[in-house]
């Protein structure tokens, strides 16, 4: 096997020749302090003969720590000019596979299964320091449509992070707490200070886990209602959930009183105060 410190100078020494700079507009702010690097793959739980996908490797820094855990590292980057760099880096790894690609548009299962010739149903844990412009569309698309998937360590915005572990009746619960915990139980791993990467952020950052459940742990009726309710809930945040439940199913005032009375929750209660469970039980009571 490599050498993750050889694998970052081979890469910069790569990216020199070429004349390469980290591209802002990709979010290309690499995470270059060793420790870190070696904490987030640590953090995946990555068994000697578990797959694991890295969306975005950039340079190809975490994509060395990854490669010396799993049995194969499927690394997404959408930057095609970065394939001189990265199989320089990655040249003491035969276990990593680059595909160059958005990865809004593939299906991970298929390509794990592609990239090491696998037959049937693949497992994969995903890592990845997600380019932050597009945070929020990776993980809906990684909870929402990614078959197989056992485990997402990602690198996020700090206040993204904040939001996804937030507890009811916080300021920063909202739509991305609660259609998260839908799909997810998610463990803060820690944060990760500007400092550590190259280009540094402007922003700070923080590293979480998503383990993906098997079944939801609410049972809704109907999916769409409850998406429905959360997300009129969070565009209004500040009324009560009288007026909440009469503007996402268009119903009046006397029939969201009805709905919520068989939810057994307070008409005036505002939507942050709400848990997952609660949501739940609100769109299922005000089923036509
Ligand atoms: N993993 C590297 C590291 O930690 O040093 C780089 C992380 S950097 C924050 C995000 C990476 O995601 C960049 O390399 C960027 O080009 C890539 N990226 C941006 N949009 C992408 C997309 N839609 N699909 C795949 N990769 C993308």
């Amino acid at each position: 096997m490599g050498d993750p410190r050889e694998a970052m100078a081979r890469a910069r020494q790569a990216a020199h020749e070429l004349g390469l700079h980290p591209k802002k507009r990709l979010g290309q702010h690499f995470l270059v302090d060793h420790h870190q690097l070696e904490r987030i793959a640590r953090a995946c739980e990555l068994q000697p003969d578990e797959y694991v996908v890295e969306i975005g490797p950039g340079w190809g820094f975490l994509t060395a720590y990854l490669a010396e855990r799993a049995r194969g590292v499927l690394a997404v980057e959408v930057d095609q000019a970065l394939a001189p760099v990265l199989e320089a880096a990655l040249a003491g790894y035969p276990n990593v596979r680059l595909l160059f690609a958005d990865v809004l548009r593939v299906d991970l299962e298929d390509e794990v299964r592609r990239a090491f010739s696998l037959q049937g149903e693949v497992r994969f844990a995903v890592c990845a320091n997600l380019p932050y412009y597009i945070t929020t569309p990776i993980i809906f698309a990684l909870l929402e449509r990614a078959r197989g998937l056992q485990s997402a360590v990602v690198m996020v915005q700090r206040e993204v992070a904040e939001r996804l572990v937030a507890r009811p009746g916080s300021a920063d619960y909202g739509l991305l707490t609660v259609m998260v915990a839908y799909h997810a139980r998610v463990e803060m791993v820690g944060r990760v200070p500007a400092a550590c990467f190259w280009p540094r952020p402007e922003v700070e950052s923080a590293v979480v886990r998503l383990v993906p459940y098997r079944q939801p742990p609410v049972r809704v009726e109907d999916e769409q209602r409850f998406r429905r309710l959360v997300r009129t809930a969070f565009q209004r945040r500040r009324k009560t959930m009288l007026n909440i439940v009469a503007a996402a199913f268009e119903v009046d005032k006397a029939r969201s009183a009805a709905c919520l009375q068989r939810a057994g929750i307070d008409a005036q209660r505002r939507p942050e105060t709400l848990s997952l469970e609660e949501f739940a039980r609100v769109a299922d009571c005000c089923a036509p």
